[in-house]
């Protein structure tokens, strides 16, 4: 147990599952008070159950605008104040160049970009409220490189991105730092679970896919071994922190090194 998150209060979207759960169980442990936001309602509730006292679920679809202001401001209401938003919930997006269609893009825009601004935006007048405080969106490395998912997804996260850098210039004077997270294959039912719908998995059939997942995953970056929830949770504590006072605008790439070896093309002669 840490203090570095004593008297905060903070949200995390897609609080249920993967990065945003770990999340929470980190942030729970140094300290915060905690509402895990999330479509799961039999998951968040067991996962806040198991937290303590400190933590609670809220439901939330982060493709609707009444759940991502709800959340926000009940989290306000109900712990008299909001410190962190981490901006965390997404998933897979479908549509190749030759093929999307406006449905596929609407979505993708909704899922990932839409709901992180509109989070922000309901954030801010709570945040000044308590006298400052710490946005954190969840982007990847696919806003960086070819095929880190598919073309939607990579131009999404791009956006979300860059409007986190944008975002902590205008929100900087006024005590708020905004920054973002850029992880690169880390192990999470992502990779199976896709976003349409919550994954109902049992637990041991997750617990299988898991592990199969990060047999492969330690493939795929130089340090050899699979990025996990766990490094990515401790990326957003350092920028909710107070160690993390003088970092905003800023582009935390959490990936083991993958994007620094990506070879998809022989080196030039
Ligand atoms: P995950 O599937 O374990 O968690 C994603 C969470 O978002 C789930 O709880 C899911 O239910 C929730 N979600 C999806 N659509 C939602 C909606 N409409 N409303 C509310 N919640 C919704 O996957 P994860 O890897 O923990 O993903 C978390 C974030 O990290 C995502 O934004 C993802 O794009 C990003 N990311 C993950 C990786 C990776 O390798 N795992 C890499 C780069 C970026």
């Amino acid at each position: 147990m840490g203090e570095r998150l004593n008297g905060r209060v903070a949200v995390i979207t897609g609080g249920t599952s993967g990065i945003g759960a770990a999340t929470a169980e980190l942030f729970a442990a140094e300290g915060a008070k905690v509402v895990i936001a999330g479509r799961s309602r039999d998951k968040g509730t067991a996962l806040a159950d198991q937290l303590g006292e400190n933590v609670v679920y809220e439901h939330q679809d982060v493709t609707v605008e009444a759940d991502v202001r709800h959340v926000i401001d009940s989290t306000a209401e109900r712990f008299g104040r909001l410190d962190v938003l981490f901006n965390n919930a997404g998933g897979p997006t479908a549509g190749n160049v030759a093929d999307i269609t406006a449905e596929n893009i609407d979505y993708g825009v909704k899922l990932l970009f839409t709901s992180v601004a509109l989070g922000m935006r309901y954030a801010v007048p709570q945040m000044l409220a308590s006298g400052g405080g710490a946005i954190i969106n969840n982007s990847s490395v696919a806003a960086l490189r070819h095929l880190q998912g598919n073309i939607l997804y990579s131009a999404v996260k791009a956006a979300v991105t860059h409007y986190s850098r944008l975002a902590g210039v205008e929100l900087g004077p006024r005590g708020i730092r905004v920054n973002v997270i850029s992880p690169g294959a880390i192990a999470t039912p992502i990779f199976w679970g896709g976003s349409a719908r919550a994954n109902t998995l049992p637990d041991e059939e997750n617990a299988r896919k898991m592990a199969k997942l990060q047999g492969n995953l330690a493939k795929a970056n130089p340090l050899k071994k699979s990025g996990l929830a766990w490094d990515i949770a401790t990326a957003a504590l350092f920028l909710a922190s107070d160690e993390g006072r003088f970092v905003n605008c800023h582009d935390l790439v959490v990936d083991g090194g993958r994007t620094s070896m990506f070879n998809e093309y022989p080196a030039v002669p």
